[in-house]
């Protein structure tokens, strides 16, 4: 991908007044083809009509980067009420949380809390009968962000797992220099673990920017992980690497519910549908929310392709 349009596309993630204006202008931008509406209901029907199919998923309330600890809390409740929900509807869908969106630019011990809470209370729910049991349900996954969150990120796990917290995942980007190393100390742990390519703008002094090197590192990590014995989300669009990852677990004698595949949604569907039918577990990762500028940029930034996409559906007026 011509990295000059991925800076610009990042860049302009962080930019208040085009974030403004595409909030005035979300339906024309075609928002809707990659997030499930901008309610917890909306959210459930998708959730449902991808269970039906076979699909797993998860959730996450879309946004980050609160500036409050009124706001952290207010998420924190919203997770609350989105557990609850999922948990009602007997859905096969956990949930992905960002952590900066639970307070942690306020400080590791904000959202430290607020994730023991809402661990404590996804186990609650987790025991009542007939319940979904974890990952595919009353789990919860922490994105990883940029990488100055990053030691904050596997702190905040640590202490988690410390605490006796099993339902919690965590995720690793190939393109920090660093995650090897991460998985090898994380490793005692036996995480569940989400590896993806990272979706952040970084500096080449902690991160490759050459896809290639990504690609192997990626796979590097998958390989080590499962070798290692832990559960892992391989999540990626890239049909080059499934392909490998399939290869190479068959080659293993790694059985398939060692792992999954993860997609987002709204990308690559067919491809989705693809993996599903071939026996495989795959995760629809199903987003919801009003606060989607961010998470609409970074998947722009992804394939400049969906800026096309995205011109057409405003010069159509849809
Ligand atoms: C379930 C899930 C969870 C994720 N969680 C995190 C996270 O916690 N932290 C983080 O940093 N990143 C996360 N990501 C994003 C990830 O880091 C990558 O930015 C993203 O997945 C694109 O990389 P790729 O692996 O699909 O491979 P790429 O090499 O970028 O793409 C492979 C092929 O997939 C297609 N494709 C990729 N992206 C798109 C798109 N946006 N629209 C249309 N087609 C596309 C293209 O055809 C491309 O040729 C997550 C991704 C997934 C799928």
């Amino acid at each position: 991908m011509p990295s000059l349009t991925r800076s610009l596309l990042l860049s302009l993630s962080r930019n208040p007044r085009a974030a403004r204006f595409a909030y005035r202008h979300g339906d024309r931008l075609g928002v809707k083809q990659f997030i499930a509406g901008d309610t917890l209901d909306e959210c459930v029907a998708a959730v449902r009509r991808l269970n039906e199919k076979g699909f797993h998923a998860n959730t996450t309330l879309l946004g980050e980067a609160v500036q409050s600890p009124q706001e952290a809390e207010e998420v924190k409740k919203a997770y609350t009420d989105i557990l609850h929900r999922l948990s009602e509807e007997g859905l096969r869908c956990n949930v992905a949380l960002k952590l900066s969106h639970l307070g942690l630019g306020l400080g590791e011990d904000v959202a430290f809390g607020h994730m023991e809470e809402l661990l404590q209370l996804a186990e609650e729910l987790s025991r009542r009968e007939g319940a979904v049991p974890p990952p595919a349900g009353h789990f919860i996954r922490m994105d990883m962000e940029e990488s100055f969150h990053v030691d904050a990120t596997l702190s905040i796990y640590r202490r988690l797992r410390a605490k006796g917290r099993d339902n919690v995942g965590i995720v690793l980007q190939a393109y920090l220099h660093r995650s090897l190393q991460d998985l090898e100390d994380l490793l005692p742990l036996r995480p569940n673990f989400r590896i993806v390519k990272g979706a952040y703008m970084e500096p080449p002094s902690v991160a490759y920017h050459d896809k290639k090197i990504i690609d192997q590192k990626y796979l590097e990590l998958v390989q080590r992980a499962l070798s290692a014995g832990c559960y892992v989300a391989v999540a990626t669009h890239d049909d080059r690497l499934i392909e490998k990852v399939k290869a190479w677990t068959e080659r293993e004698g790694i059985s398939r519910d060692r792992f999954e595949f993860q997609m987002l949604y709204g990308i690559r569907p067919a491809l989705q549908e693809e993996v599903l039918s071939q026996g495989y577990k795959v995760l629809v990762a199903t987003p919801f929310g009003k606060d989607w500028y961010p998470y609409l940029m970074r998947r722009l930034a992804e394939r400049p392709a969906n800026v096309a996409l995205v011109w057409r559906s405003w010069i159509g007026g849809g």
